[in-house]
């Protein structure tokens, strides 16, 4: 089964969140569990996780349907001891909030290097990291993101999350979200049934689908291989309908969340039934 929704707003409190999933038909969303520009966040108090599950019993969406997003101002790999300690500390206390929350997993980003030291180097600074929120933390799993390989962000090969996922002290509790804008503009194709064969192969070799929990569903502005991230609504970009489609009938990609991040949140519900359309029964 295919669990598809988005990434919705939780302003005005997290449990807003299922509230507005429930609002565009989505069977799955993602959200910020605090505010995803400030380091600091006010703790989350009974009575809002007492709603939050709440709302999210109604909405009939499972835990497991739920990729939480972390802040964007966390940089695991960061070359500075001092800032990517207080990245890791916003790190494991983002995990604790969706283990407060119920929820099973968070999407994260590898880190950046910031072109102060080799790739190598901010690769084993995040392996590190999360090997430290692993010990720090219990039960949510780490999801890392692959990324368009803007700037100078870890993440753009499908390597460099191979790397992480073998280096995990607890490969019970880390895995993968791929986003199709980041996969693509970081020079994987995904239009035609070979390309997307020899993709998706290439995935299942290094990391492996069992490690697959979750996915963005995103079109693309920009070329193959731009390494831009610029999302596009579903259909209407450079990486087009049929990749969709062949993401839709695929078997190895069941039971996760499948959230959009387009530009368009007013058509929103309609990307949802056009990609339910896509599944051929
Ligand atoms: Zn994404
Ligand atoms: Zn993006």
């Amino acid at each position: 089964m295919k669990y598809i929704g988005a990434h919705v707003s939780a302003s005005g409190g997290v449990f807003n969140a299922p509230i507005n999933a429930t609002k565009i038909g989505a069977k799955a969303f993602a959200f910020f569990t605090k505010n995803q520009r400030q380091w600091r966040a006010k703790e989350l108090d009974s009575k809002t996780i007492f709603k939050f599950k709440e709302e999210l019993e109604k909405s009939e969406i499972l835990p497991r349907h739920v990729l939480p997003h972390d802040s964007y101002l966390i940089n695991l790999g960061h070359p500075e001891d001092e800032k990517r300690e207080k990245s890791l500390n916003a790190f494991i206390d983002e995990l604790k909030r969706c283990e407060q929350l119920g929820l099973d997993r968070l999407n994260f980003h590898p880190g950046s290097h910031l072109k102060l030291i080799s790739e190598d180097n901010c690769l084993e600074l995040i392996s590190d990291s999360l090997n430290e929120a692993l010990r720090q933390t219990c039960g949510v799993k780490l999801v890392v993101e692959n990324t368009a390989g803007q700037g100078s962000n870890m993440g753009y090969k499908i390597e460099h999350l191979g790397y992480l996922i073998n280096n995990s002290i607890d490969k019970s509790r880390i895995g993968v979200c791929i986003d199709t804008c980041h996969l693509f503009v970081s020079g994987y194709d995904l239009r035609s049934v070979e390309v997307y064969k020899e993709t998706m192969n290439k995935f299942d070799t290094i990391v492996g689908f069992n490690y697959l929990m979750g996915m963005h569903l995103n079109d693309s502005k920009p070329a193959l291989g731009a390494k831009v991230d610029r999302h596009h609504s579903i259909g209407e970009g450079k990486l087009g309908i049929e990749a969709f489609n062949l993401i839709m009938n695929d078997d190895r990609i069941d039971d996760i969340p499948m959230v959009l991040e387009t530009i368009d949140n007013t058509i929103w519900d309609q990307e949802i039934k056009l990609l339910y359309s896509l599944i051929n029964k």
